[in-house]
């Protein structure tokens, strides 16, 4: 489901800075090769993560999900000088292909690539996080909230992708048959309803949740 209209999810692509040449080339080769590749963030995301991270300038950015690694080269672009980016994928034939990228992109001595569970990776990262992206199994976004939170400085974000779930979301049907959605819908009410921080669910692509550590 798209949330805006055709057109002007076009105008808005054509008033955006473009992704750059590798990014275009990994947004193709996904496309190309890789299964479900309409997970990657694509260029309106792409390019708003990379805002966002250079709004914060993250000395310590982590990320739940790298699949084909577009996301994390583009919040990458934001590291503070001899920042780091850390990110974890389950899926161990994604290895060759995101190291290849992340070489080339240059990032080889700020990106740290991680291969197996984030719920077991997580707790042996440092303890010092700036900006989190939570893409990974949406059953898992709780858990995941729980395991980053206190390695957040104060100030820091957590930006959760799908929150809206293509719509699901709001689907009475959706939330009763589907594990998925309803883990989201927890999800987004868990951070509605979190004192320690403040929050905004930005309906772009297929939703946002932003929220900020106090
Ligand atoms: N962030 C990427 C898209 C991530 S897609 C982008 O925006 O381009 C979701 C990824 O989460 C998949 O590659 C999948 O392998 C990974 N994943 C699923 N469960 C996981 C787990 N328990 N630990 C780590 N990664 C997981
Ligand atoms: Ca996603």
């Amino acid at each position: 489901m798209e949330f805006i209209d055709e057109k002007l999810a076009a105008y808005a692509e054509n008033h955006t800075s473009p992704e750059s040449e590798l990014l275009a080339e990994l947004n193709r080769e996904t496309w190309a090769k890789v299964m479900m590749p309409r997970m990657l963030s694509g260029h309106i995301q792409g390019r708003l993560l990379s805002m966002f991270s250079k709004m914060i300038q993250p000395k310590a950015i982590l990320e739940i999900g790298t699949y084909t690694g577009y996301s994390a080269l583009c919040m990458a672009e934001g590291l503070a000088e001899g920042g780091m980016l850390y990110t974890i994928d389950i899926n161990e034939e994604l290895e060759d292909m995101v190291r290849r990228y992340i070489k080339e992109a240059g990032y080889e001595e700020n990106i740290q690539f991680h291969i197996g569970n984030a719920l077991e990776i997580i707790p042996s990262l440092p303890n010092h996080f700036d900006m989190v992206f939570i893409d990974a199994d949406k059953e898992n976004y709780a858990n995941y909230y729980d395991l980053v939170f206190d390695k957040l400085r104060p100030g820091a974000y957590i930006i959760a992708d799908n929150v809206l779930w293509s719509g699901k979301i709001i689907d009475e049907k959706e939330l009763a048959k589907d594990k998925e959605t309803r883990a989201l819908d927890a999800f987004n009410k868990k951070v509605q309803e979190d004192p320690r921080v403040e929050n905004i669910l930005i309906p772009v692509r297929d939703g946002l949740m932003v929220a900020r550590k106090k």
